[in-house]
């Protein structure tokens, strides 16, 4: 295991969340074999040791010890995220026998919400439809155009995906109940691709949301394109184009999940996504043996580090907060570096997603690998939108660009 900030002693926390989601690894294999996918082709190889599918009594005991953490912190809902690996390949059975299992056990106290992340290759009119009986909202994973998706989202065979995806969606278009179940895309950006293309291709495809994922990486393995001795900022001047014609567009039936939430934190809002904002996560990771783990993007720092031995087994929910590296995603605001602690933009940025922080040499103490792209994406979406706003009500809402703030 690499040394790491995370084996320090255990500070106290004043941001800590009770959690609310758990992703649920249901399968543990995928029909896919993406090129950057965290589980199978990063550091970690700790999948090889899991069952392939998870049984009905990790089932059981994941959403029981679910129900005990609710009741202790008076959460009324909880959010089950079906998860793989591919985890359409747990078979039909496992999504009636498990909500069956959640209603059972968690209502009339608490109100189970379902949803699935879906690479939609194997999804069926059956699936659909079972799906929708069941109230298992879907989101679809996609990276746009043909050629690009299929640079990275290939088959063990070596062969893309796209054209088995599309054919997922135009499923999906076909039914109304379909569509109004369907979460969005989900799809990691590639800066070798043509923003405005890939932008423009989601928008034909009809669906009403896209949530554009930064590839995980780490200082020691840095994204593609960045250079971390240069001043290149890739993935800012990749956003910055999709972001303008998004604003330009203004369609409230378009949703960008990544610009969505700068702006709401510009404005003071709490809602952190994965990928930015420094409110602490509500969520876990419980694998196919039951194993509760912190954020799987984590796998991409080294071997073994979500390994922090608890299982639905024999622990309790609340027993993450005790471990350092769950305290990096459940007590965030307590963990920014130090360098982030300084920065003008931290209450936007909150010095972005944990793994991206880290580096063999300090741990977690680093801004992220992403820190040039985040601050000119940011500080670009902050003139924009401040911009939009008369200049009396600017003053009153003490609104502030990151140019301003800068030069101050
Ligand atoms: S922009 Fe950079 S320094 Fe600022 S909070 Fe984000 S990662 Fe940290």
């Amino acid at each position: 295991m690499a040394p790491s900030a995370i084996e320090a002693k255990p500070k106290e926390k004043t941001s800590q969340r009770p959690i609310s989601s758990y992703v649920l690894k249901i399968a543990s294999r995928c029909n896919l074999n993406c090129k950057y996918c965290y589980v199978y082709n990063l550091t970690d190889k700790t999948y090889l040791d899991q069952p392939a599918v998870m049984s009905t009594e990790i089932v059981q005991a994941t959403i029981e010890k679910a129900r005990i953490h609710c009741l202790k912190h008076e959460l009324s809902t909880v959010e089950f995220i079906f998860h793989g690996g591919e985890p359409l390949l747990a078979g039909q059975e496992f999504f009636r026998a498990f909500t069956e299992q959640a209603n059972k056990i968690l209502l009339p106290e608490i109100q189970p919400r379902f949803s699935v992340q879906t690479n939609a290759t194997l999804l069926t009119k059956e699936w659909l439809d079972l799906l929708t009986e069941l109230k298992v909202s879907f989101g679809v994973s996609l990276d746009g155009t043909p050629e690009v998706n299929d640079a990275n989202r290939v088959d063990h065979q070596g062969r893309g995906s796209y054209h088995r995806v599309k054919a997922g969606l135009d499923l999906i278009n076909s039914d109304a109940r379909y569509v109004e179940s369907m979460n969005g895309i989900l799809t990691v950006i590639n800066v070798k691709s043509d923003p405005l293309e890939i932008y423009r291709h989601f928008r034909s495809l009809g669906v009403r949301s896209i949530d554009l994922r930064l590839p995980d990486a780490t200082h020691d393995i840095p994204p593609p394109g960045i250079d971390p001795k240069g001043t290149n900022t890739p993935y800012a001047d990749w956003l910055i184009p999709i972001f303008d014609e998004w604003f330009a567009d203004a369609d409230v039936n378009f949703s960008v999940k990544l610009f969505q939430n700068i702006i709401g934190l510009i404005f003071g809002s709490q809602r952190s996504t994965v990928d930015i904002g420094a409110r602490s996560s509500n969520f876990v990771v419980i694998e196919t043996n039951g194993s509760i783990e912190p954020s799987g993007a984590l796998k991409a720092c080294y071997e073994g580090i979500t390994k922090i031995g608890l299982n639905v087994l024999s622990n309790e929910i609340d027993e993450i907060f005790d471990i350092p590296v769950v305290a990096l995603f459940a007590s965030a605001e307590d963990e920014l570096p130090d360098t982030c602690k300084q920065c003008p933009i931290v209450s936007v940025c909150g010095g972005g997603k944990p793994p991206h922080r880290y580096s063999s040499a300090n741990g977690f103490n680093n801004a992220s690998v992403y820190c040039r792209d985040l601050m000119k994406l940011i500080g670009h979406v902050q003139e924009k939108v401040i911009g939009e706003i008369p200049d009396a009500l600017r003053q009153e809402m003490a609104l502030a660009t990151l140019k301003e703030l800068v030069t101050d």
